[in-house]
């Protein structure tokens, strides 16, 4: 079996631990929530929640466990899904004031907020590369989604991002009010799910719809190959 955490520290947690605890993949997966480091030296792998991001982060501290998600970050799966993918990512614009921690592990810039207050929530038809399944679409279900702007020059030896799913060109973010630095790469805008690694990244929510694909992929594509390589 594989242990799979979720970061419970605020946001939509037991709704991913639900997901997880019904997923047929070939491995049992055992989802526990997350609160404590002792919590997170018992997974496999992690997923961190949508949410508030902000509020996360400052639980996380005060939790003690700011830290230890940053070095788990470097060895082992995470997925970040809306708030958990600002936290995932390696620079984010449109922070509060006084900005916030990110857990980081994914090379990409996302700006928070970045839907504006027009379409601040809204649902789409994503095209998705990986799902199986015939590759039908997946419905994507964004709420005040943060929107990936560019991928960070890679380091030699970071994995290469592969995009998982886009939205259709139609769809453009606004990007209003949020004073993006020009030195700030905007040329990505229309991905919407990606893979660093054995990292996955999604900015809108797949644990609040009946279509598990996400999940079964993270645990097939991240999880079990992270698993294997650390036990060979
Ligand atoms: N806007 C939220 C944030 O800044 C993310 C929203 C979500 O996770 N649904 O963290």
């Amino acid at each position: 079996s594989v242990t799979v955490g979720v970061l419970a520290m605020q946001g939509a947690f037991a709704e991913h631990q639900k997901v997880l605890s019904k997923l047929s993949c070939k491995i049992k997966v055992i989802p526990i929530l997350v609160r404590t480091n002792e919590d997170l030296q018992k997974c496999h792998a992690l997923i961190i929640p949508g949410g508030e991001s902000t509020t996360i982060a400052l639980l996380a501290r005060l939790a003690g466990i700011l830290d230890p998600l940053k070095e788990f970050a470097k060895t082992h799966p995470i997925w970040g899904t809306c708030a958990g993918a600002i936290l995932l990512s390696s620079q984010a614009v449109g922070l509060k004031k006084g900005g916030q921690d990110l857990f980081g592990g994914v090379g990409i810039c996302v700006a928070r907020n970045g839907w504006g207050t027009q379409v601040e929530s809204f649902e789409a038809e994503l095209e998705v590369k990986g799902l199986r399944e015939g590759e039908r679409g997946f419905h994507g279900v964004f709420i005040r989604a943060p929107v990936v702007l560019s991928f960070l020059p890679q380091q030699p030896d970071d994995p290469p991002i592969q995009v998982v799913a886009r939205l259709s060109a139609d769809v453009v973010p606004p990007l209003a009010g949020l004073d993006i630095d020009p030195s700030i790469k905007t040329d990505q805008t229309d991905v919407v799910a990606l893979r660093q690694g054995m990292h996955l990244v999604t900015t809108f929510h797949p644990e609040l719809t009946k279509d598990n694909r996400f999940h079964e992929y993270f645990v097939r594509e991240c999880v079990l190959p992270s698993v294997q390589a650390s036990t060979r």
